[in-house]
């Protein structure tokens, strides 16, 4: 923790030294898009996108879940994605997930989540599987992935959107291991790298 401190502590002198950018600008009210995924320390959107600040609005969840929209019920993450699409007009929409996540081997293997009774629960009850949940756990994560895009689809903002052709959405998977980032075909149901 105290590196992080004194990290934060000096931040200032390297952004007024020119060696680090605090905001953009250009892109200050106008990010390029939002970026969805998981709370993972491992994945970080501004290192595997190259956005500086001011360039990726973010909304971060265990396990990147987006809940099921349902009119009149108050979610953190159904502000978060209403202020992108309806405020800022983001026009595309990143959600982004990977391999090695807690909160998918948690949906697959529940007694790991013994302990976080709330963490399960948000799965679960967010979470529905299309179809029998795959064997191997990168497929899990990505069936997971889909299942998210789904529900995000379902945002009558989003919807009304995407049917204009005003906004886009893209699934990405993101291998920690590899750094490889492959995109979801909707058509297809294939991945291929980006
Ligand atoms: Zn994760």
């Amino acid at each position: 923790m105290q590196s992080l401190i004194d990290h934060a502590r000096t931040f200032h002198q390297k952004v007024s030294g020119g060696r680090e950018q605090a905001a953009s600008p250009r892109h200050g009210v106008s990010p390029q898009a939002m970026f969805v995924t998981c709370s993972d320390a491992q994945v970080i959107p501004s290192l595997i996108t190259g956005a500086r600040p001011g360039e990726l609005f973010e909304l971060r969840t265990a396990g990147n879940v987006i809940p099921p929209y349902r009119l009149g019920r108050l979610t953190a993450e159904a502000a978060t994605i209403e202020y992108a699409v309806n405020i800022l007009g983001v026009r595309d929409v990143i959600v982004c997930g990977h391999t090695r996540c807690g909160a998918v081997q948690g949906r697959v293997r529940s007694w790991t989540l013994r302990s976080a009774p709330t963490t399960r629960w948000w799965l679960l009850q967010t979470h529905r599987w299309r179809e029998a949940p795959a064997v191997a756990e990168e497929d899990a994560a990505r069936a997971h992935l889909v299942a998210q895009l789904d529900k995000l689809r379902r945002y009558p903002r989003v919807a009304r959107r995407l049917a204009a052709g005003r906004l886009r959405l893209h699934g990405w998977f993101y291998e920690v291991e590899t750094g490889v980032v492959s995109n979801y075909h909707p058509d297809t149901g294939a991945f291929t790298p980006l």
